[in-house]
């Protein structure tokens, strides 16, 4: 397959001063897209502003030849956000939610407004920028929106209820908006990353570091969010150092048992609920253990 460029396309990426959203920032400008580079600047536990970042990766997206707006905007007031992007480039066709920031302790030292300002960035931030892109989107009959959780989301971390908390939240949003935005053409994904940032700096030594670059993010990105990709929504992405797969929810075999359901029947069937070695499951909607229930009620009705 050619590499893929995304010529006269505008991408919206949040938080793409730093990190891995300047990898995707600088990636997206070396294609042909327009890309708007939303950045705060802010400290990485959501303090002070600075628009020096989002003006450096302009800067270096113009001096290759792209094209690139900065974009000082915080994620929580995403109409400005893709206003602005309308207003300098007349339309939208891809939206990568980035920005993120951390006030990680545990739960007994977390403050209210540790919780509040972390869920509000990512998650509220998340929705604020796609709710104002979705309606252009599906005027349009066309959207790729890639969102970023972690496996903090996905797993727990210790120390991270907010952020956990949030970018598990993300990944409900994005698999109910994947349903929402199928009929439109709007296809959105979650990508689960790791990727040398000051996120990751204090964590993981430095040849780890090295092994991480987040310029090894942007392939994905780009088979994700091109007009090429019509089929993978949905998905949930984890991806570093050159490793990718997809994750996806399993359901152990399980019990249907006789109703009114005894504690006593829940105890001597608790391995078998517990059980992912007899025939898994991977649902995808609530239809799915509908389906469970009706089968259930059947095979009693036929007793
Ligand atoms: P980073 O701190 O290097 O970059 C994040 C950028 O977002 C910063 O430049 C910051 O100024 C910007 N930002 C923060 N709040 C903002 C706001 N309200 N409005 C606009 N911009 C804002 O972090 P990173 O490691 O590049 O992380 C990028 C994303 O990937 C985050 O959502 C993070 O949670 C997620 N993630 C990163 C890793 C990793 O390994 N680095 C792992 C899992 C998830």
């Amino acid at each position: 397959m050619s590499d893929l460029r995304f010529d006269n396309k505008v991408v919206v990426i949040t938080g793409a001063g730093r990190g891995l959203g300047k990898a995707y920032a600088l990636f997206y400008g070396s294609v042909g897209a327009k890309v708007l580079v939303n950045d705060n600047g802010c400290d990485l536990d959501g303090k002070n502003t600075n628009p020096k970042f989002a003006d450096e990766v302009v800067a270096t997206i113009k001096s290759k030849g792209g094209i690139a707006v900065a974009n000082y905007d915080s994620v929580l007031n995403g109409d400005k956000i893709i206003a602005h992007a309308i207003k300098e480039f007349g339309r939208l066709d891809v939206l990568i939610n980035n920005a993120g920031i951390l006030r990680d302790k545990i739960l007994a030292k977390l403050t209210e407004e540790d919780w509040d300002i972390v869920i509000k960035t990512h998650l509220y931030g998340t929705y604020s920028v796609t709710k104002a892109a979705w309606p252009i989107m599906r005027d349009q009959g066309f959207g790729r929106i890639v969102n970023t959780s972690s496996g903090s989301g996905l797993y727990g971390t210790l120390g991270q209820t907010n952020y956990a908390a949030a970018k598990a939240g993300i990944v409900g949003l994005t698999l109910t908006l994947a349903k929402e935005g199928e009929r439109r053409n709007i296809l959105c994904n979650v990508l689960v990353p790791v990727g040398a940032s000051r996120m990751t700096e204090t964590i993981m030594p430095p040849d780890v570091m090295s092994g991480i670059d987040p310029n090894n993010l942007t392939p994905i990105l780009a088979v994700l969010t091109h007009e090429s990709n019509k089929e993978y929504n949905g998905g949930i992405y984890e991806c570093s150092g050159g490793f990718f797969s997809r994750v996806r929810w399993q359901r152990s075999e399980g019990v249907s048992l006789d109703l009114p359901v005894k504690i006593s029947e829940v105890q001597k069937n608790w391995a078998k609920i517990n059980d992912f070695n007899g025939k898994n499951e991977y649902p995808t909607g609530n239809a799915d253990l509908f389906n469970k229930v009706q089968e259930n009620l059947e095979r009693l009705e036929q007793q």
